[in-house]
């Protein structure tokens, strides 16, 4: 048997308050490598909790968390970011990106922190941008950007240093049907590269997509069939 890419098991996620806030409660999920997972679930249910937690962005109160089999509260938080620079890429609903630097700058950033060589950077920078079919766009200003090309710019930021796990927090809740399409189509070619996916999402069209889908509500989570 392979070792699940990500393993979460009893985690629980308090807030302290008062009033303590159980955000996640005692959920237990496994994504092997090159899994598609679909998140669904109300606002305030506990979907941005959990991917920060597989992000390590988070700690669980309660329960544990394997990342590539690795336990991750051994880890200090130096490891910790060393790890999340390595393998894991973030997609987010508005995008982050960094208004006063160039699409190219944007997707540079992350190789300062994830041990891409200097002279190499350049290069992959110019082909994930290629690849998600803004080579074109290199030199603009994100600004000048419509919302479905500066998806894409974070999807290419994402994915630049080439992690094992990408998490994309509703990533076309600001985006119109159509370049929501092009974003989704762009997560199937990643992820018949074998990039694993996990992808919180209100929306049903884009759910849809996923392999596997599980709710989460009040905390608590549920495979859907
Ligand atoms: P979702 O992403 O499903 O909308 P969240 O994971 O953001 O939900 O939030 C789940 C619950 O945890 C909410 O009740 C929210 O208010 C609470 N929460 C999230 N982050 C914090 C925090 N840093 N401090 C206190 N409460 C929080
Ligand atoms: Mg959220």
């Amino acid at each position: 048997m392979t070792t699940p890419l990500v393993e979460l098991r009893d985690v629980t996620r308090s807030f302290p308050g008062p009033p303590e806030v159980q955000a996640m409660k005692g959920v237990t999920l496994t994504v092997n490598a090159g899994d598609y997972l679909g998140v669904v679930g109300p606002s305030g249910s506990g979907k941005s909790t959990m991917l920060n937690i597989l992000g390590l962005l988070d700690r669980p109160s309660v329960g544990e968390y394997r990342l590539s089999g690795e336990l991750t509260s051994s880890l200090t938080d130096d490891e910790r970011a060393a790890v999340r620079a390595r393998f894991v890429g973030f997609v987010f609903q508005s995008f982050h990106l960094l208004g006063r630097r160039t699409v190219l700058d944007n997707v540079l950033l992350p190789m300062l922190y994830s041990g891409v060589p200097r002279h190499e950077r350049e290069d992959r920078a110019r082909d994930a941008l290629e690849r998600v079919g803004l080579g074109h766009r290199v030199d603009f200003l994100p600004g000048l950007l419509s919302g479905g090309e500066r998806q894409r710019v974070a999807v290419a930021r994402a994915v630049v240093s080439r992690p094992r796990l990408l998490l994309a927090d509703e990533p076309t809740g600001n985006l119109d049907q159509r370049t929501s399409g092009e974003v989704m189509d762009l997560f199937e070619e990643l992820n018949a590269d074998g990039l694993t996916l996990v992808v919180i999402t209100h929306d049903e069209s884009v759910s849809r997509r996923a392999h596997r889908r599980v709710r989460i509500s009040d905390g608590r989570l549920s495979e859907l069939t």
